[in-house]
C-alpha cells in the first residue's frame, strides 16, 4: 500500500508501508498528522485510521479484508468537489481530479502551490494579536505625524484658522496613505504584515495561491467595512469553518498558521 503524509502543508509520498512505519517510529507521523492511501476517500488524521491495538502491529491472519478497504466506486473531484465515477478521475498524490479540472490542477501543482484542505486556519484571537502589533507600529508612525501636524497647526492658527484646517486635512491624507501602503506592500510582497509575521500567520487565496498587490489593497478597504459595522465583520471568523472574516469573504482570502 502506498502512503502519503502531509508535512508542512505539503503532501509527501508515495511512501511504502516500511517507509510509512519508519516515519511513525521516528515520530514524524503523529496522531494528528494527515495521511492518505488509495483506500481512503480523503485525507484524515493518522489517529482515525489506527486500530484499537495500534498501527499494523497485529497481522490480520484470519480476518478477511474489510469491505471499506476496497476502492470506492466514486469520489469527489478535489477542484470542483463534484462526485465522479472512479474511471473518470485522475489520481494524483492522494487527490482525485475530474477531466474538466485536470489542466488547472496540474498547472497549480507545477507552480508549487500547496494543496487545499490541509491548512490550519488562524482563529480570532491570534489574528487579534497580529492586528494589535500592527496597530502599535502604525500608532507610533501616526503619533510622529500628529505631533508635527500639531506644531504646524499651532503656528498657522495665529494667521488663519483655514490654514490650520488644511494642515489637519493633509495630515489625515498622509496617515491614510501610510496605512494603505503598509497593508498593500507587506501583504502583496510577503503575504503578511509585520504583525502577522510575528504571529506566524499568512494570507492566501482560497486555492492556496499568493495574494496580489491589487487584492491586498482591496482587502484593506474591505477590512474597513468589517470595522465600520461594529467589528462584526471580524467576529464572523469565529462562526466560519474556514475562519473567514467579512473581508476574507469579499476578497476570497484565508488566513492560515505557518511554521515560520
Ligand atoms: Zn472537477
Amino acid at each position: 500500500m502506498q502512503w502519503y503524509v502531509a508535512e508542512n502543508n505539503q503532501p509527501v509520498g508515495p511512501l511504502t508501508q516500511e517507509a510509512f512505519d519508519a516515519k511513525i517510529s521516528a515520530g514524524t507521523v503523529l496522531p494528528e498528522t494527515l495521511v492518505w492511501n488509495e483506500t481512503m476517500k480523503a485525507w484524515a488524521p493518522y489517529r482515525t485510521i489506527q486500530g484499537p491495538s495500534g498501527p499494523a502491529s497485529e497481522p490480520a491472519l484470519l480476518v478477511p479484508e474489510p469491505a471499506a478497504a476496497e476502492t470506492p466506486a466514486s469520489a469527489n473531484c478535489c477542484e470542483c468537489q463534484r462526485p465522479f465515477p472512479m474511471e473518470d478521475l485522475v489520481a494524483y498524490e492522494g487527490k482525485f481530479v475530474c477531466a474538466a479540472c485536470k489542466d488547472t490542477f496540474f498547472q497549480r501543482v507545477q507552480e508549487g502551490v500547496t494543496l487545499p484542505g490541509i491548512y490550519e486556519y488562524a482563529g480570532f484571537w491570534i489574528r487579534f494579536a497580529a492586528k494589535f502589533i500592527d496597530g502599535l507600529i502604525l500608532g507610533v508612525v501616526n503619533m510622529v505625524f500628529s505631533f508635527m501636524g500639531g506644531i504646524m497647526s499651532a503656528i498657522m492658527i495665529q494667521n488663519s484658522s483655514d490654514a490650520a484646517i488644511l494642515v489637519q486635512l493633509v495630515l489625515f491624507v498622509i496617515q491614510m496613505t501610510i496605512q494603505i501602503a503598509y497593508a498593500t506592500w507587506f501583504v502583496g510582497r510577503y503575504g503578511r504584515t509585520p504583525g502577522k509575521m510575528a504571529c506566524k500567520l499568512k494570507i492566501i487565496r482560497a486555492d492556496g495561491s499568493p495574494v496580489s498587490y491589487s487584492r491586498a489593497c482591496g482587502r484593506f478597504f474591505a477590512e474597513m467595512l468589517s470595522g465600520i459595522i461594529l467589528y462584526i465583520g471580524y467576529l464572523m471568523a469565529a462562526f466560519d469553518d474556514e475562519k473567514r472574516t467579512l473581508h476574507d469573504r469579499i476578497c476570497d482570502t484565508r488566513v492560515i498558521r505557518t511554521d515560520v
